[in-house]
């Protein structure tokens, strides 16, 4: 079996990220390998696949225990035989592992250093009569004074290349510096290893910094729109953990402390409690994180300043580990810093103080950053990054704004003489003055009814979104959400407040595949999955990550063979809880007259996220005229996109683009007849989702064609 077929049959992945491919060849040919990666990168992978395609067992040498648990379940429900041995474990256990193991039935098995090498244990000896095959260490970074999270049991590992000296190894870690991953090679005698360095760059990571005041109602504000989603807030004492966690509960949010002080068993509850879900969020010190490989956790908040960027750049890092997007929010002030000046110094040992100073003003530079986050981030890890990345505070609030007053009461306005009972379709249709006999008779006769005739549609979308998220106006939750007016629309409607909105030539459209999701299904999924989860005894995220199951309320596969082609699923997850998870997608489909979406999925992409599509906003129309340029030269869609290794829909979307600032005429991508056909379903539908306009629209036109006529509706000269 090739690698990357054992990636499809036991990981259900069909690409390999970072340079994930080269590193499982070398491990495979026997040589020692250094492995650098950001956390989420997919490290793991790099030693599990090897291990499962060589003959004999693979040791990991891993720091914590609740590390080695999650691996050990998420290799298990991929039919992976793992274990773990460990002081947790009682004799009876540990020696049925041992059995196992002496008849060849586990393929990796997990440890920390101190049970292979302390004094009396003779685990070695008996490891050294099995055939081992390769040893991985995991964060590897432990074993170096100069990393910032040295465990003097790490040491210990400096005797392994004289006791297994044909072994190859793998050391594995997320620390970056030149320092510590000199000393790392060094401390463990590692021979010839090659070294693979990843990007540092975590694209699904929006990075945000705030000044820190009422930095209690700003958290409230920030939870307020992700009270399903999973985060961590790190805070500097562990007085303050326990007093915030508390402040969250008051405000009903399932929140639980974790700190170094706590009762063994209340650390343990609370992380568990976390890791399957029933506890949202975890307001910790830095002792919380290490070793929970939790994938959907959707933000990290600092509420006090960290000490270094490695800390921060760490602890940011287990958020969105399933690579959807995720967010960093750090509060700042001036009062953390000039706090923290005071800790740094360490009392007679000036050349140390220095450094963590040092540290530590970096820490303060990036909070009062002018410029790019991300590219400070990179180039503090000492990698290039020229562009602007699109997706940190500065770079989202760097486009214009202009007075948008007259636009919000307009908007506003119309809300209102409907009576706060339509979408945004219907009041963008409405404004505009649509002759369509969507818009009711008597809505004709308002005096509201075509004031906004002058904006086209796709800016009217663009403003009532971001009217929404200003908080002028709100969007019920209702299953046809309809927008509301809010306790801050009324100062606009009677001009006592000014409304500054993104000016929309400032904004590039984002090279997204709209391709919507299904949220209520997801609902049911993640039912499934919870129930399968419990059944299991293991939380929910090792049965199937977040990103799966959005993939899944995406596409809506209707067999196991579909099934197949969704991210995360591998034969032995499809064998056993494929067909659980089909349930609830099919009667979905029933009852909304939906059927499979899985033919617009392109093989097993993972859903890349913005920063990773568009850095720049200069780089979106650069790739724009690319595509143009090869077109014009006669290629075809498919041959651009398979040049470009974009997706079909990606292509077509940019040559929409031309047609919008006419440079393209509609004509060469959409026959002249189906034109008016299109031009009517979007009139009716609105075009803020293509899927139910192409649903409508039927087999005979593309989603191609039905992009290159909304360009062409909302052409520059209309
Ligand atoms: P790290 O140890 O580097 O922090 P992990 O090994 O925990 O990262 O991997 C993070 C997540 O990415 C895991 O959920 C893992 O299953 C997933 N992953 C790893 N490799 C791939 C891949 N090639 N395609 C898709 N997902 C992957
Ligand atoms: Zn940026």
């Amino acid at each position: 079996m090739t690698p990357i077929q054992a990636l499809q049959k036991y990981f259900g992945y069909s690409e390999f990220r970072h340079q994930q491919e080269a590193i499982i060849e070398h491990v495979l040919n026997g040589q020692d390998v250094l492995t650098l990666m950001p956390t989420g990168g997919g490290k793991s992978l790099c030693y599990q696949l090897p291990a499962v395609l060589m003959d004999g067992l693979t040791i990991v040498i891993s720091p914590l225990i609740a590390l080695m648990k999650d691996q050990v379940d998420s290799l298990n429900v991929n039919g992976i035989s793992a274990a773990f041995l460990n002081s947790s474990q009682s004799p009876d256990e540990q020696q049925r592992i041992t059995d196992r193991l002496k008849n060849n039935q586990i393929k990796l098995l997990y440890l920390a250093p101190e049970r292979l090498f302390g004094s009396g244990s003779n685990l070695i000896n008996f490891l050294k009569s099995l055939p081992v095959c390769l040893i991985a260490i995991d964060e590897a970074h432990c074993i170096s004074h100069w990393g910032h999270d040295f465990r003097p049991e790490y040491l210990m590992l400096a005797g392994l290349k004289n006791e297994f000296p044909k072994i190859p190894v793998i050391a594995l870690t997320a620390t970056a510096d030149q320092l510590t991953r000199k000393d790392i090679l060094d401390k463990l005698n590692l021979k010839n290893p090659a070294q693979f360095v990843s990007s540092f760059n975590r694209a699904n990571i929006t990075y945000r910094v705030a000044p820190k005041k009422n930095s209690f109602d700003q958290l409230l504000n920030f939870l307020e729109d992700r009270k399903e989603d999973s985060g961590i807030i790190y805070c500097l004492s562990r007085k303050s953990t326990e007093a915030l966690a508390a402040d969250l509960k008051s405000e009903g949010y399932a929140a639980e402390a974790y700190h170094a002080g706590m009762e063994h068993g209340d650390k343990a509850r609370n992380q568990e409690a976390f890791l399957r879900d029933d506890v949202k969020i975890i307001v910790a010190t830095i002792a919380f994180g290490m070793g929970i490989n939790k994938s959907n956790v959707r933000y990290v908040v600092h509420v006090d300043l960290p000490k270094n960027i490695e800390g921060y750049y760490q602890e940011t890092g287990r958020a969105g580990r399933d690579g959807l997007p995720s967010d960093a929010l750090l509060f700042y002030s001036y009062g953390d810093a000039t706090k923290l000046k005071g800790f740094a110094s360490v009392p007679g040992n000036e050349e140390q103080s220095a450094i963590m100073l040092k540290k530590l003003d970096d820490m303060v530079k990036y909070s009062q950053l002018q410029t790019c986050r991300r590219q400070y981030l990179m180039q503090y890890f000492d990698e290039e990054f020229p562009d602007n990345c699109g997706s940190c505070d500065i770079c989202l609030s760097e486009y214009e704004k202009f007075d948008a007053t007259l636009i919000a009461q307009k908007a506003l306005s119309a809300v209102y003489r409907l009576k706060e009972r339509f979408g945004n379709t219907y009041v963008i249709d409405f404004l505009r003055g649509s002759k369509s006999e969507k818009i009711r008779e008597e809505h004709k006769q308002l005096k509201t009814y075509g004031v906004g005739a002058d904006i086209s549609r796709a800016d009217w979308f663009r403003y009532i979104r971001e009217l929404v998220t200003l908080g002028y106006l709100r969007v019920s939750d209702d299953e046809y959400p309809v927008l509301k007016l809010t306790a801050k629309s009324d100062a606009v409607l009677k001009g006592l407040e000014k409304v500054e909105l993104i000016a929309s030539q400032t904004i590039e459209e984002r090279e997204q595949e709209i391709i919507p999701y299904e949220a209520g299904l997801l609902n049911d999924l993640k039912l499934v999955r919870r129930d399968i989860a419990i059944n299991e005894n293991v939380p929910a995220y090792i049965i199937l990550s977040d990103a799966a199951l959005l993939e899944m309320a995406t596409y809506l596969p209707e067999t196991l063979d579909e099934l197949r082609q969704i991210s995360g699923f591998g034969d032995v997850k499809l064998a056993r809880y494929g067909r659980e998870f089909l349930i609830p997608v099919k009667n979905y489909c029933v009852k909304h007259s939906l059927s499979s979406r899985i033919k617009q999925k392109s093989p097993k992409r993972e859903r890349k996220t913005r920063a990773e599509r568009t850095p720049t906003k200069r780089r979106g129309s650069d790739t724009k005229s690319e595509t143009f340029t090869l077109y014009r030269s006669g290629k075809t869609v498919e041959s651009i996109a398979a040049e470009r290794s974009l997706s079909p829909m990606t292509i077509e979307s940019h040559l929409s683009h031309f047609v919008q600032t006419g440079e393209m005429d509609i004509l060469e991508l959409v026959k002249e007849e189906k034109i008016p056909v299109i031009q009517d379903a979007i009139e009716s539908y609105g075009y803020e989702r293509l899927a139910p306009l192409k649903e409508v629209l039927g087999d005979n036109y593309t989603y191609g064609e039905i992009k290159a006529v909304i360009g062409w509706m909302n052409r520059d000269n209309n």
